[in-house]
């Protein structure tokens, strides 16, 4: 390992990342790939919340702004709390601006693990969780999420699972890769197992807007007992199309707010201005019906993928509660998630994600980026069809 220290062997690459690279290199060298791999829209973010980052430049909001943003960004946070979640913050004290959601989760991470605790963690779960919980010198313990649980902890999982080195517990609603939305019963098991033994809930809500057939999305802070103990990461990567921006926001007790800046204050400084200006815009007032149509336009693109890899022999999936992809049982085709990926790429230029980057009870799944095109989804049936039923 030459000039490497200890911390590199903890960390696994991003198999997502890895995959876009691989997409990256074929299309250089000429071919069509279709990218369902990656957890992002087709549409780039709304041109008015676009216009007030640009307007904010343009004005010389160039500077850093306080270690947990702007004033107006804040206040923002707390009129969309209010609005959307039932929840009445202080914006003074109770909120932190960061650079997207997996920025929110590391200062979270690093502010309320010790060195050794356990955190709890879903299996399958977004890829990056194990390893932020090793940056922060914890230890990920992932507990399968059943299929026939309907893709939910049980609260005697958890209760089995929780030891007397447990932290905390970090789950993601509407998650990623199962698109499970929890409801407040759902949410009732997870935090009765974390008040019955003094843990920390760290909650990941990047796509909390995009929530299908009528559910909608409960935030743990809501619960009794629960404000005190939440962290809630939220942020506009998903919803409004801004992952290029590194914007969302981290809501928590002020005790824990001021905890979490020391690391704020020292890694990055602040959230960038200019993003903040953008993201105030797109919190402060309801979005507009270019957004909420755009949402709606996701959903029937669920559906229609969802319906239609249902369609094709040996694959089964339901279409998601909320978020926006399909996680697919690939079981019956009777290849390995890795072998289904990999010939479903070099063979039909089609990259999806094999379902043990998210976990090992992600075996026999796949997941599929539901938010591109009609034309792509339509054409990338066709090619999973032509994998599915070909001969072996
Ligand atoms: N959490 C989940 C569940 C995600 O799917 C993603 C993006 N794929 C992130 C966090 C990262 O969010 P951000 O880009 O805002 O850091």
């Amino acid at each position: 390992m030459g000039g490497l220290g200890n911390k590199v062997d903890q960390i696994n690459r991003s198999a997502t990342v890895g995959i876009a690279d691989k997409v990256t290199r074929l299309r250089q060298k000429g071919h069509q790939i279709l990218d369902f791999s990656a957890g992002r829209a087709f549409e780039p973010t709304p041109a008015y919340v676009s216009r007030a980052a640009a307007d904010a430049l343009a004005a010389g909001v160039t500077h850093q702004t306080m270690a947990r943003g702007t004033l107006e960004f804040r206040q923002a946070c707390a009129r969309k709390l209010s609005r959307d979640n039932g929840l009445e913050a202080d914006w003074e004290s109770e909120f932190i601006a960061t650079m997207g959601v997996k920025q929110a989760l590391t200062v979270a991470l690093l502010g309320v693990v010790s060195d050794g605790d356990e955190v709890l963690i879903e299996d399958p779960c977004f890829v990056s969780y194990q390893a932020l919980i090793a940056i922060a010198g914890g230890r990920a313990r992932q507990l399968p999420l059943r299929p026939e649980n309907n893709f939910r902890w049980t609260s005697r999982q958890l209760e089995d699972a929780v030891t007397d080195r447990t932290r905390a517990i970090l789950f993601n609603s509407p998650q990623n890769p199962t698109g499970t939305v929890h409801s407040r019963a759902d949410l009732e098991a997870i935090a009765g197992v974390a008040r019955e033994h003094d843990l920390v809930v760290i909650t990941d809500e990047v796509y909390e807007r995009v929530t299908w057939d009528g559910r909608s999305h409960v935030c743990m802070a809501t619960l009794p007992g629960m404000r005190e103990r939440t962290v809630t990461c939220m942020g506009l990567t998903k919803t409004f199309s801004m992952g290029g921006w590194r914007i969302g926001f981290i809501f928590a007790p002020a005790d824990i707010i001021d905890g979490l800046e020391r690391f704020q204050e020292h890694l990055i400084t602040c959230a960038a201005s200019f993003t903040q200006a953008g993201g105030a815009k797109a919190l402060a007032e309801p979005p507009r019906d270019e957004v909420t149509d755009l949402w709606r336009e996701w959903e029937a693109r669920c559906e229609l993928m969802t319906r239609g890899l249902n369609d094709i022999p040996g694959l089964k999936c339901v279409k998601p509660e909320g978020g926006f992809y399909a996680w697919v049982d690939i079981h019956a085709t009777g290849l390995g998630s890795k072998e289904f990926a990999d010939r479903l790429l070099n063979d039909h230029q089609v990259a999806v994600v094999p379902g043990p980057a998210f976990g090992p009870s992600g075996e026999g799944y796949i997941r599929i980026n539901c938010v591109r095109t009609r034309p792509e989804l339509e054409e990338g049936l066709v090619r999973i069809r032509r994998l599915a039923t070909s001969k072996r």
